[in-house]
């Protein structure tokens, strides 16, 4: 098990941190606060290639083993876009509430509103062993923002009738991506 050792969460994101951090921290793995690292741009043009990106450059940096995720947003009836383009969808600096506003515009009137999440999670040591996992989840979009929990795109993200930002964030990381690809590192971790 490579776990034992404490881990780096290889994020700038404080929401996606905290995230990583629950989850992982329910899993008996031990992170590594307060480490600093110069931004890594994320210039693949794949989930994975970014994800990998980040926890070579973050192990790289501070000597320590790193994780980190990198997630897309596939919406059917955009032929699974914004896909690696989730972050900047509303333009390079856009906030989360304009990137929803650009896809509630988008979808407007569409009936097909199936989409999915998938995360793409890159664990790193510094003597260069790599595992990538990756977790989705299945919903669909909703015509307007229901919730004030998590963050990004989960006031729009209705699985199975609530959206993501409806639930508890205990609830999310039982069923969310990121969550279901941080147990399948574990899981391949432990044997
Ligand atoms: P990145 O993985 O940090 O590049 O995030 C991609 C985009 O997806 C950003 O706009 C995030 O806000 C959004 N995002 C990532 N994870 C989630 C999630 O769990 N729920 C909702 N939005 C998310």
């Amino acid at each position: 098990m490579r776990l034992d050792k404490p881990v780096v969460v290889a994020s700038q994101n404080p929401d996606k941190i905290a995230e990583m951090e629950e989850v992982l921290s329910d899993l008996g793995v031990v992170i590594v606060r307060g480490q600093v690292w110069p931004e890594v741009a994320e210039t693949e043009p794949t989930l994975e290639g970014n994800a990998l990106l980040k926890a070579r450059a973050v192990a790289a940096y501070t000597g320590l083993p790193a994780i980190a995720d990198d997630t897309g947003l596939e919406v059917a009836a955009l032929d699974g876009a914004p896909g690696v383009h989730t972050a900047r969808y509303a333009g390079p600096e856009a906030t989360n509430s304009e990137n929803v506003s650009k896809l509630l515009a988008e979808l407007a009137g569409c009936d097909d509103r199936t989409a999915r999440f998938r995360s793409v999670v890159a664990f790193v040591t510094p003597d260069d062993e790599e595992i990538v996992v990756e977790g989705v989840l299945e919903g669909e979009i909703g015509t307007e923002r229901r919730g004030v929990a998590g963050f990004g795109y989960d006031p729009v993200f209705v699985v199975d009738g609530r959206t993501l930002a409806e639930m508890a964030s205990a609830e999310k990381n039982a069923i969310s991506h990121r969550g279901r690809a941080l147990r399948a590192l574990r899981h391949a971790l432990s044997h």
